[in-house]
């Protein structure tokens, strides 16, 4: 049932929204067509925060789209989406729109696999695609809004608003969900969950997020369909992983995961931290810390970079095995070298595209040794890394947990900020 709710009964402020993301919205309008802000933009507006991005559906095609923005992309293959970009370098911002999709449980869907020739002749014509356990592949078929707000997850993410009428659209009870804190899915929780088992993540993410509650029919099947997770590729898995700890809310979610028997098996990095930091350790202390630095960081507004926290979770698996190479007779740094290849091979596999992200890493780790040596000309070269804060930053953290002394973290500290006489002196003095 549709219902249309009043910005006098709903309470948006209107100055959390985003100008080009309502230009978007008005553009498309004005080109006749029906167009809103949609899911979670909705929902942290209802919450009164200030949507981190803002998503916009409507009724014109992505190519329809495209034609009405002088800057606009349609990309992904999974779902075929406009990306509309608004200025340039660092401060740029996209605004991704999406045409309303049909929804289709798994019936429809073989049906329309049926149609098709071959599963290849399916994938190439668009549409839905299941494989054998029912995990959705594909799903580009246009459909009304009303399908559209039913093909999505949770009552609180399947709301629209219209910003020139201040009009919230709520097909699923959202609002009433809203009030009452509580994630409830869409249709039948187990199989929503097996379309897509992405989706136990995401109830994990937003209840950590949001300090909402699962409602108990969505909560019960979440044990059991754990194992699904197994079928989701590994690139997909390993963002939602990093979007769970970058939402400020790393430490609740990881209590999320646990509550909810998520903690082992389903991330090969958590298995890796967890296993290396027992409840109670003070390796598992290193971890609260690196998380709660994150979650403050986030809180206040600064990025935090994903190869940061990971070099965090997977320190004491490289520690371990450093340790062991050096044991062996291996030299400090090709120790450390190997050590990291060995955790890299095991944790993070084979990921297409994390090359950066493998090399930011490796470099916040290998500068680790580096600033034991406080002599000569060594601490100029390490202080004009370009990952040198990084770098910092992680011995900080050992510090504070007495792996390292104050007295190394603050000598580096006065060493990057000092002058060329105050350098020479810390170096004398180090001596
Ligand atoms: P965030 O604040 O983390 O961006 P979000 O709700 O906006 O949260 P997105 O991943 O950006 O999450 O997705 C946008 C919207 O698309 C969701 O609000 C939801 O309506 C829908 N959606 C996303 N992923 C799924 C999914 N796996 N199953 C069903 N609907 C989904
Ligand atoms: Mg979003």
């Amino acid at each position: 049932k549709r219902v249309e709710v009043p910005v006098s009964e709903h309470g948006i402020n209107p100055a959390l929204l985003d100008d080009r993301a309502v230009r978007v919205v008005t553009t498309l309008q004005d080109a006749g067509f029906t167009a809103y802000i949609v899911g979670g933009a909705v929902r942290d507006l209802l919450v009164n925060r200030r949507p981190k991005d803002f998503d916009v559906a409507t009724d014109a095609t992505p190519e329809q789209v495209k034609g009405l923005f002088r800057r606009a992309f349609i990309i992904g293959r999974r779902f075929r989406i406009v990306h509309v970009i608004h200025g340039r370098g660092r401060d740029h911002e996209v605004i991704e729109v999406s045409t309303f999709r049909a929804y289709m449980d798994n019936a429809a869907a073989e049906q329309v696999q049926g149609n098709e020739k071959t599963a290849k002749d399916a994938i190439a014509n668009k549409s839905h695609v299941v494989d054998a356990s029912g995990r959705v592949l594909r799903d580009n078929v246009w459909g009304p809004q009303i399908e559209d707000a039913a093909r999505r997850d949770f009552t609180i993410n399947a709301m629209y608003y219209d910003p020139r009428t201040q009009i919230v659209v709520d097909y699923h009870g959202g609002l009433k969900d809203i009030r009452a804190q509580t994630l409830r899915m869409i249709g039948d929780p187990e199989t929503r969950y097996r379309e897509d088992p992405v989706r136990i993540l995401r109830v994990v993410r937003f209840a950590a997020k949001l300090g909402f509650k699962l409602e108990p029919k969505t909560q019960k099947p979440i044990r059991a369909m754990a194992s699904t997770l197994a079928n989701v590729p590994a690139s997909r898995l390993f963002d939602e992983m990093i979007k769970l700890l970058q939402t400020g809310h790393a430490l609740s979610s990881l209590a999320q995961l646990k509550a909810q028997g998520l903690d082992r098996g389903v991330f090969p990095i958590l298995d890796a931290v967890l296993s290396q930091a027992p409840e109670g350790s003070e390796r598992e202390k290193f971890l609260t810390l690196a998380l709660q630095d994150t979650d403050r960081r986030v809180g206040e507004g600064k990025p935090v970079a994903p190869s940061f926290m990971l070099a965090c979770m997977l320190w004491h698996e490289v520690l371990t095995r450093w340790e062991a190479n050096r044991a062996q007779g291996e030299p400090t740094m090709p120790a450390l070298q190997l050590a990291i290849d060995t955790v890299f091979d095991a944790r993070i596999g084979d990921i297409s595209g994390r090359g950066k992200l493998a090399t930011d890493m490796r470099e916040i780790w290998m500068m680790q040794p580096r600033f034991e040596r406080r002599t000569g000309s060594q601490p100029y070269g390490l202080v004009e890394q370009p990952r040198f804060r990084a770098g910092f930053d992680f011995l900080r953290l050992r510090a504070d947990l007495g792996e390292v002394s104050q007295d190394l973290a603050e000598w580096w500290e006065d060493f990057s900020l000092g002058n060329e006489e105050e350098r020479e002196a810390l170096i004398e003095a180090a001596r």
